[in-house]
């Protein structure tokens, strides 16, 4: 099977990126498989500074087979490019970023969700399945942070620097502008001094 790489690799880390998205394309190793459309493993750069780690695809990702996509990608891509702006450092030294979730399957169960045609937390067992995956990816990265997207993220345990951001899906679900600006100016902040305080070039 071929499938086209959301990724941009350098030289000596496309052939294993190569082989990662062709492995995993056809992952059938957890019973997510049999409700997504495709899966969505990861995009952005190869090796990276930064790893950004959601929680699991939508539904409109699980059309695409690419991870935030839709208004809650947008928002992350928005807060991403404006906290790089923000970061004190040289235009050359700017940090890259690659994008994954814990599971690479939308959680779309049928039976749970058909009436609001939602998608739920993964379960334990499926984020267990899919961690050889986000190792190997983790392992391609070689990333100096790890940036969660959620709180169900952070049961992801690493020994490198982390940050917590609020799910961009979170932010949006807030009811007014008095209430979003805030939080959505915070998560700037806290990623601009992230890029600041880890040191992602040698
Ligand atoms: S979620 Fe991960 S382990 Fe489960 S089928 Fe998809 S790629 Fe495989």
């Amino acid at each position: 099977m071929t499938t086209n790489l959301p990724i941009l690799s350098d030289h000596d880390a496309l052939p294993a990126v190569q082989d990662h998205f062709a492995k995993w394309s056809n992952c059938t190793d957890c019973k997510l498989h049999q409700t997504r459309t495709k899966p969505c493993l990861a995009k952005g750069c190869t090796p990276c500074d930064f790893l950004f780690l959601g929680e699991a695809p939508s539904q409109s990702d699980d059309i695409r087979g690419l991870p935030f996509t839709g208004p809650a990608g947008n928002l992350l891509k928005a807060i991403i490019n404006t906290a790089l702006h923000e970061h004190k450092k040289d235009f050359d030294l700017q940090p890259t970023y690659a994008i994954t979730n814990l599971v690479a399957c939308v959680p779309n169960h049928p039976k749970e969700n058909i009436e609001v045609g939602g998608t739920r937390q993964p379960y334990q067992t499926e984020v267990e399945a899919c961690s050889p995956r986000l190792e190997e990816f983790i392992n391609i990265c070689k990333p100096k942070g790890i940036v969660y997207i959620g709180d169900f993220a952070t049961t992801y345990l690493t020994m490198l620097p982390t940050i917590k951001l609020v799910h961009p899906a979170r932010i949006l679900a807030a009811d007014d502008l008095n209430n979003y600006a805030p939080i959505y100016l915070k998560q700037i902040n806290a990623l601009a001094n992230f890029f600041d305080r880890v040191p992602y070039r040698n």
